[in-house]
């Protein structure tokens, strides 16, 4: 807690305690590193200041404020909760750990950051680096990816927990965490706990934590067709089924004789947190106006160009493609 006191990092969230803010910063920071994060999380607190605002906006909007930080399922929760603090809690934001572990897309270490950081509950914020730093400290051989792992590290922080400033606490772990006790080279020799950790004493840091199960990526196939009439191209937003929800991709299918029109196929390979992605898309030059036209109109499609599609928010791979297709235009 000393060593937090005087180190602690200087983040633009740092200097509130408005739920709402610490809310929005540690979904940010779920998937994407500090540094990335930083602008995204201000230009998204600019936008939408405070739950109502974040309700009742569009979800487009909410998507086009997420570019870039990828996983847009993180922004379309956070709009469905901001809805749900207005609906089932009157527009003030959940004060203790359980309810504001009923938000959509709120799990454990969220509602624990949350409770701790702004409303001073005593409650351990568990992640990975929780795992690492509190294994390696007691050189705790419990299996971290074990189901009984969050509980049985709860119980170990708990008696470790002071009596007050339980979110200084919590952010001193993910402090040192993160700049310190690295997975891979732990900077042994500036840590404030060094004398107190025995992983360290018995020289066998790089031992914990224990990990047993390792999630293996499923392959997944996608074909897109990129359907063209001169620098115009067809879209479609995607469902709330299976990944990407919501976000703009290319059409999956198209008759046979539209077929003709293929110039060229592409593969990408991309990797998501458990699958990897093989995407081929096929390159659909259609040269007459009338078919591109007929097809967009009965499919429901949208007609777009390279300019205006930086309205919508397209996966990742998606967007690094039509960069690349229309470098120079
Ligand atoms: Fe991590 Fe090393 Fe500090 Fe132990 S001494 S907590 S292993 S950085």
């Amino acid at each position: 807690m000393k060593w937090y006191g005087l180190n602690a990092r200087e983040l633009p969230w740092r200097s509130t305690k408005n739920p709402y803010h610490i809310w929005i910063c540690e979904i940010v920071l779920q998937q994407t590193r500090v540094e990335q994060g930083k602008n995204h999380y201000l230009n998204f607190v600019q936008r939408f200041p405070d739950v109502k605002s974040l309700a009742e906006a569009n979800i487009d909007e909410v998507l086009l404020y997420w570019k870039g930080l990828g996983y847009y399922s993180r922004a379309i929760n956070l709009h469905t909760a901001a809805k749900q603090v207005m609906t089932d809690f009157g527009g003030d934001f959940p004060k203790h750990f359980d309810e504001i572990l009923k938000l959509k897309g709120v799990g454990k270490y969220t509602a624990a950051a949350v409770a701790s950081i702004c409303f001073d509950e005593k409650i351990p914020a568990i992640d990975g680096n929780f795992y690492r730093v509190l294994s390696r400290i007691f050189a705790d051989d419990f299996d971290v990816s074990s189901s009984k792992a969050y509980q049985y590290f709860y119980n170990l922080a708990m008696m470790i927990m002071p009596e007050e400033n339980f979110g200084d606490f919590n952010q001193a772990i993910m402090d040192i965490g993160s700049e310190v006790c690295k997975p891979k080279n732990p900077n042994c020799g500036i840590c404030p706990v060094q004398e107190n950790c025995l992983a360290f004493g018995l020289g066998k840091v790089q031992n914990f934590p224990v990990k047993s199960k390792k999630v293996k990526p499923q392959g997944l196939k996608l074909k897109y067709y990129h359907i063209l009439y001169k620098e115009y191209f067809l879209i479609k937003q995607r469902d709330d089924s299976f990944i990407w929800k919501r976000l703009y991709d290319f059409p999956e299918e198209i008759p046979s004789e539209l077929e003709t029109f293929i110039t060229e196929e592409k593969t990408i390979n991309h990797k998501l947190t458990h699958k990897n992605l093989e995407i081929s898309i096929a390159k659909v030059s259609i040269d007459d106006k009338a078919i591109f036209e007929e097809f967009a109109r009965k499919n429901q499609f949208i007609i777009t160009d390279f300019e205006k599609s930086h309205q919508k928010s397209f996966p990742k791979p998606l967007e690094n493609f039509l960069k690349k297709e229309f470098e120079g235009f």
